[in-house]
């Protein structure tokens, strides 16, 4: 039963972020259209529960590959803010964490330094905040 179910999935392309996005996002739209009942939730959070497991079970590893960067690319704003938000954490009170807008590089500076202009080590755009 486990080596049918390997061989099933190996020519897959298998979960990838936007996938789990997809059946968890799913899953938590059913959920809360439990207690508001809409019952458009529900049907959304079905299809992106359907979707996510129609995307695991796809062997168009090109085409799901694509779909996930586009998807990688287009939430880097919003997946950002979580990460920044747990560097931010990590560095405490006596630095301030910036994120450059060009590049998405994350950068740490010391607090209390007033107004300072920061160059990103990465891409050496400039930008003058508040540190
Ligand atoms: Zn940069």
């Amino acid at each position: 039963m486990k080596d049918k179910f390997i061989r099933f999935m190996r020519s897959r392309y298998g979960n990838d972020q936007l996938s789990s996005f997809l059946t968890w996002g799913g899953l938590i739209f059913m959920v809360l259209d439990a207690f508001i009942k809409t019952g458009i939730f529900y049907f959304l959070g079905l299809f992106m529960f359907a979707y996510g497991y129609v995307r695991i079970m796809s062997k168009n590893y090109d085409k799901r590959a694509a779909q996930n960067r586009w998807f990688m690319e287009h939430t880097a704003g919003v997946r950002n803010i979580f990460k920044r938000a747990k560097k931010q954490k990590e560095a405490g009170k006596e630095y301030k964490i910036f994120v450059c807008s060009k590049c998405q590089q994350m950068i740490r500076v010391p607090r209390g330094k007033g107004k300072i202009e920061i160059r990103c080590p990465k891409c050496g755009n400039r930008f003058v905040k508040k540190s």
